[in-house]
């Protein structure tokens, strides 16, 4: 990834490289943890089990002066060329003003929220539409590409930051409120409708940021690498990967599988259409959420 054209620069608040604190969170963060993971980038079991190998406890770090790794003019990047193309997209196509989200760096075990309670970094990242801000411990992608077979090329990681930033804008299109109701109805799977489609949208972006930016210099190599991530999260690689693998529960899946993560991402970056029309195809109440996909999405 070449971000060499990218001038702009998005929030980011860098909090890592603080001294440990010891803050313990018990029996209400459990069920705090279950309510949140709903928007993380893993499934709320798997985060379950996680805050349970921490004996219900996790620890929390002061926040610190940062790290001079670079790192941060990375994610500064990423987020400004998101609030570039959303912008002008927000007002062209949605007639609605773009409000700029915030991306929290961490290196802590666990983080606290603006409204989505203290958060465990094992998590993964996640955003938290109380306060509108994205949390993210760039160590995830360590894990991702070692554990979850992921990728952390800086395309796939670019993908991740979209992916978050996509939950940011349905939140301010509604979406949010509208999974909601699906949910009373399809249960734990009506999730899937908001995962898929911020691939989508995380897709959208990048296809946009290529016209303006021209920042993948090799774009189908580029996007194998955001294609690997996107695939590695699908809840059942995840579930495999635990080595729940006979258990595979398409009931328990509320981010879809690997092959929708793949063909949704792709389809994004493919079209770079986010219009509204499009978008509502992700709730459309005739389509069950694990048949969203390739035989269901027409042409
Ligand atoms: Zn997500």
């Amino acid at each position: 990834m070449d971000l060499s054209n990218v001038t702009e620069r998005g929030n980011v608040e860098d909090r890592r490289g603080g001294l440990p604190g010891g803050a313990a969170l018990g029996g209400i963060g459990a069920l705090v943890v279950t309510l949140i993971a709903g928007y993380l980038g893993i499934n709320p079991q798997v985060a379950n089990q996680l805050f349970q190998a921490f004996g219900g406890a996790v620890q929390q770090q002061k926040a610190g002066p940062g790290k001079p790794d670079g790192y941060k003019e990375f994610a500064e990047k990423i987020t400004g060329a998101c609030d570039e193309v959303w912008r002008e997209w927000f007002a062209r196509n949605y007639g609605q003003r773009w409000q700029e989200p915030t991306l929290v760096l961490f290196d802590s075990p666990s983080v606290p929220t603006g409204g989505c309670g203290t958060v465990p970094s094992e998590a993964g990242p996640f955003y938290c539409p109380g306060d509108k801000k994205l949390y993210l411990n760039p160590e995830f992608f360590d894990t991702l590409e070692k554990e979850l077979g992921g990728s952390k090329a800086q395309f796939s990681q670019a993908f991740v930051i979209a992916h978050e930033i996509g939950h940011h804008i349905q939140n301010l299109l509604g979406y949010n409120a509208k999974m909601r109701a699906f949910q009373e109805r399809e249960g734990e799977n009506g999730g899937i409708r908001l995962e898929l489609q911020a691939d989508y949208l995380a897709g959208c972006w990048a296809f946009h940021g290529q016209r303006r930016y021209k920042f993948l210099q090799n774009p189908d190599k580029d996007l194998q690498e955001a294609l690997k991530t996107a695939k590695s999260i699908g809840d059942d690689a995840i579930m495999r990967k635990m080595g729940r693998g006979d258990r595979v529960n398409s009931a328990k899946f509320n981010h879809g599988t690997a092959e929708q993560r793949y063909f949704f991402f792709k389809k994004g970056f493919d079209t770079g259409d986010a219009t509204r029309k499009t978008l509502d195809k992700f709730f459309d109440p005739n389509v069950r959420p694990l048949d969203l996909g390739p035989k269901t999405w027409g042409q």
